[in-house]
Formats: structure tokens, sequence, C-alpha cells
């Protein structure tokens, strides 16, 4: 299963989903087929460029751990 950035259309490991009610922004890892219309699939570069609108909330539930990030860090 291989999802798509919603905008560049590279290949993403981030759903991005929000509500309306709640006035919420959720960012998640990517780990089940992403539903037309209630969230959208982004690479690691358009998640992290995310603004949500004035007066939402934007919550990052994604796992802290990240091999992507790990790799960088040589001592
Ligand atoms: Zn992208």
């Amino acid at each position: 299963m291989t999802e798509f950035c919603v905008r560049c259309s590279a290949p993403a490991g981030i759903v991005m989903s929000f509500a309306y009610v709640d006035r919420a922004v959720w960012l998640d890892d990517l780990v089940e087929p992403v539903v037309p219309g209630s969230a959208y699939a982004m690479c690691e570069k358009h998640a992290g460029r995310l603004t949500p609108p004035v007066g939402w909330t934007l919550v990052d539930r994604r796992t802290a751990a990240r091999p992507l990030f790990a790799s960088l860090e040589v001592a």
C-alpha cells in the first residue's frame, strides 16, 4: 500500500485529518489507507509546513522516534 502526498505526489508517510466541530487538525503516522474526503496523505515536507487556521489546534500524534531523523544525528 502506497499513498501519495496530496500536494506534491511524493510518497506519503503522514496522514492529516481534521474536524470542524473541534477546530482541530491531527497529524498521524500513515498506517492504513486514507479515506478520501476525511483525511489527506502528506509527505514529510508538506506535513511539516502545515499551519492550521487561526483559532485551530494542530495536534501532532506521530511516533516520536523517527529513524529518518535519528540517522542524521551522527556524533
Ligand atoms: Zn508533499
